[in-house]
């Protein structure tokens, strides 16, 4: 709709009531777009009106490009720097600016060799076009070299502009040396396998020895029509157990409407986000001997209480008390397999694995505001563990299966538990296997992610957008 708009010049009304821009979308799709491309025009007025010079839209590509005589120790005669964006310049030329949206808040956080790369790209970049697999090709014209550049983050929910950048061109290349160039480096010469959801889109996917295949791991059966490759993971299948429609737009196209999360989510996730960091330092200090913190980031002072007792709770199970200096320790570790049977890659976020007498242990660590968990098993009520458990028992992450365990530590503010769970036990094998199946089998097949109103959608992301809501707005 913005291409129509800005490129080809329609009015707004008439884009906005286009049905061919939409005709793949989801309705909760369609009914965000059609606000969030009035947010975005609204956010380019602001801008505007904040004093800025006024820009145009450009349609043509800006790439960095650098054409070598002959193939360098990589093999390589043409490098092409783009950026995911959209731009403008003012009428003379003389000043370029990238526009980079966000689905809710502007990113504060995007880090100075993301800017500089997108700020040197403005600066230095030259209009290019290229079609899927052939290089790029500089579009002859005349083209003015730019005086300024502005990088300008936009949010979709708040319409607010954010200049993460205002640079004349020289500062620009500067910034570039400085921060960006050795990260390019780095990627080009990066060797490591990282497996993840972006293996679905690699052609190397059959083969990798850092993506194990374990057939049927979902226990879901294939679906009748052949689909594009997927990733998924167990919160992914609990958002499409609780919502279809909210899995599909929060899951898959990651719209949200930038409320903040409730106390407990929030508090759960400080509280990890303490502990991680804590256990990926290089010196291996057990939490018991660190002082509690005194705040944590995203908490209010009140909040800050319980989420100090529980992470004092942690003391009694820290796994680094005791462990020897020669095991592994992996914070934030990411796990994929590959399930054939679904073609779809699965993934996991363990909270901490840890090796031990030659196998992984992998720790789940959950904040807890009561003590009992509705009479429900361990295994259904934290569905992670279910995948925990056939992956292990598959040989993910590896070692010695036999010596592999899970670990579920829960926090309170009065006190802490940590279970043990053997994946090799085969009653707790049938269990998994037949929650992860339940979680899978509906999604697997779905095409139409109809939503399912309920008490769920008092705090869906996404129920702004909804016809079907079941509850008041
Ligand atoms: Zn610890």
């Amino acid at each position: 709709m913005l291409d129509a708009i800005e490129y080809q010049g329609s009015s707004v009304e008439a884009a906005l009531t286009d049905s061919r821009h939409t005709r793949n979308c989801h309705a909760v799709h369609r009914a965000w777009a059609l606000d969030a491309v009035l947010t975005y025009l609204a956010a380019r007025a602001r801008h505007e009106a904040a004093g800025y010079p006024v820009t145009f839209p450009v349609t043509t590509e800006w790439v960095g490009l650098s054409r070598l005589r002959q193939p360098d120790t990589r093999g390589v005669v043409q490098y092409e720097r783009t950026a995911w964006c959209r731009r403008y310049a003012t009428l003379d030329g003389s000043a370029r600016e990238i526009w980079i949206p966000s689905v809710g808040s502007a990113k504060e956080n995007r880090s100075e060799a993301e800017i500089a790369a997108a700020a040197a790209i403005a600066a230095t970049g030259v209009p290019a076009r290229g079609s899927f697999g052939e290089p790029y090709q500089k579009v002859d014209t005349d083209v003015v070299k730019p005086q300024r550049v502005r990088i300008i983050g936009v949010g979709l929910a708040d319409g607010k502009p954010l200049v993460l950048a205002d640079w004349d061109a020289e500062e620009a290349v500067r910034q570039f040396e400085t921060h960006a160039k050795k990260r390019y480096a780095a990627v080009l010469d990066g060797r490591a396998l990282r497996p993840g959801s972006d293996c679905t889109t690699c052609e190397g996917l059959l083969g990798c020895t850092a993506l194990p295949e374990v057939p049927g791991l979902l226990g879901a059966p294939a679906p009748r029509r052949p689909r594009k490759r997927r990733s998924v993971s167990i919160s992914d299948l609990r958002a499409y157990k609780s919502c279809p429609a909210r899995f599909h737009l929060t899951r898959t196209l990651y719209i949200r409407d930038g409320r903040t999360e409730n106390e407990a989510i929030r508090r759960g996730r400080a509280v990890d986000a303490w502990l991680n960091g804590r256990h990926s330092q290089a010196a291996r200090i057990p939490c018991r001997n660190v002082p509690l913190p005194t705040e944590l980031p995203g908490l209010t002072e009140e909040e800050l209480g319980p989420a100090v007792r529980m992470i004092k709770k942690h003391h009694a199970s820290c796994p680094l008390d005791g462990l020897p200096e020669n095991e592994l320790v992996r914070t934030q570790w990411r796990l994929a397999a590959y399930d054939p049977v679904l073609d779809t890659v699965v993934i996991a976020d363990p909270d901490l694995l840890y090796t031990e007498a030659g196998g992984w242990v992998w720790r789940e660590t959950k904040t807890a505001s009561r003590r009992a968990w509705h009479g429900r098993s361990l295994l259904s009520e934290y569905p992670q563990l279910a995948l925990a458990v056939l992956l292990l028992a598959a040989g993910v992450p590896g070692g010695d299966p036999r010596q592999s365990r899970i670990e579920l530590e829960i926090l309170r503010e009065d006190g802490s538990v940590c279970e043990e769970i053997d994946p090799f036990d085969q009653a707790t094998r049938d269990e998994a296997r037949k929650i992860v199946a339940g979680l899978a089998t509906g999604w697997a097949n779905d095409e139409a992610y109809s939503p399912t109103p309920g008490e769920h959608c008092g705090d869906c992301e996404v129920r702004r957008w909804c016809a079907v809501s079941g509850v008041s707005r």
